[in-house]
């Protein structure tokens, strides 16, 4: 026998298993309904990424757990959503610094000691209108519906964009008073009464993070509030924008946007911290509105 021929015969033929695709996933509760697993297939098709994107149902006080499980079927990237934002970042064993002010997170990145929380809420919203809609936010007058996780996202990240004064209104008023003092910023940030929005004049965009509109609910709100050329922005999206929207144009807004763009921008946002590359974001924002019972009215 040469020896070449004995040399082929005694190397064994290796057979690997193929490594499965990283596995990704939201968590939240509800989640069955979430657009996160369609909107990061998409980019990941687009971008030519392979990855495996899954929906996991996890209640309150619950998500260590999960994470620890998810993690073990080779789990390295996490999207949060309502009601474990806080959880997430409490559980992280580190954090951004808009994660730590902000006081949530809705990324989470596998990371030698753990998870790694950041929140890409307030760039998505900053995207959205700054880039998209092309809005110089700087030096405007804003007003800001609700004190909720996602108001507290909007808060900071419109702060840092530049708007010069923030007045935050919230059915319960001691939560605004409390995101209020979070920020420390008393000669830019005020909190007023619902009851008094009528004697506040008028603002040049007014962001809605309540959300009312899930159960349909429309706000109370006095057309006093529209400035001369106001934005609108809902948060919310689909069926839920639509009481807001509808109130914006009936009360003159120059704009009324939903949230659609802002949740595809953050997802893009935390596509880029996992991936290392920011994906385009108009085809799948297009898909979404074609398929979504209501839209952003301009
Ligand atoms: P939270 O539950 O943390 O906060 C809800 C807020 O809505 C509170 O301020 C609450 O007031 C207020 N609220 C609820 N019902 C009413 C009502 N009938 N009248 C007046 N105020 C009301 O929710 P989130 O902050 O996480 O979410 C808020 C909205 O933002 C939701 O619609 C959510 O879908 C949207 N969102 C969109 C994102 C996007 O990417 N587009 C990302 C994150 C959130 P109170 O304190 O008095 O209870």
């Amino acid at each position: 026998m040469s020896e070449s021929r004995m040399l082929f015969e005694e190397q064994p033929v290796l057979h690997e298993d193929p490594q499965p695709d990283p596995l990704y996933a939201v968590f939240g509760q509800p989640v069955a309904h979430s657009l996160s697993p369609m909107i990061h297939q998409r980019f990941a098709a687009q971008t030519r990424k392979s990855l495996r994107y899954e929906a996991i149902e996890v209640v309150p006080g619950g998500l260590a757990e999960a994470l620890a499980a998810f993690s073990a079927r080779g789990g390295v990237g996490a999207n949060i959503t309502l009601p474990l934002k806080a959880e997430a970042l409490r559980i992280a064993a580190e954090a951004s610094d808009f994660a730590k002010r902000v006081g949530a997170a809705n990324v989470l990145s596998r990371i030698a000691s753990g998870w790694r929380a950041e929140n890409t809420d307030g760039k998505g919203l900053i995207a959205d209108l700054a880039e998209r809609h092309r809005l110089d936010l700087r030096g405007r007058r804003v007003l800001l519906l609700g004190a909720g996780g996602a108001a507290h996202a909007a808060a900071f990240a419109l702060l840092d964009a530049g708007i010069g004064e923030l007045y935050i209104v919230n059915r319960t008023p001691e939560r605004a008073d409390r995101l209020a003092d979070r920020i420390g910023e008393p000669d830019r940030v005020h909190t007023r009464y619902w009851q008094d929005l009528d004697r506040l004049g008028a603002f040049d965009l007014i962001v809605n993070a309540t959300s009312a509109g899930h159960a349909q609910q429309t706000l109370a709100l006095p057309s006093s509030i529209i400035g001369a050329r106001c934005v609108c922005y809902d948060m919310s999206y689909s069926l839920a924008a639509v009481p807001f929207l509808a109130w914006a144009r009936a009360a003159g807004a120059q704009l009324a946007l939903d949230g659609l763009g802002m949740l595809v921008e953050q997802a893009a946002e935390s596509f880029l911290i996992w991936h290392g590359v920011r994906p385009d974001t108009e085809d799948v924002l297009a898909e979404l509105r074609a398929h979504l019972p209501a839209q952003a009215v301009e």
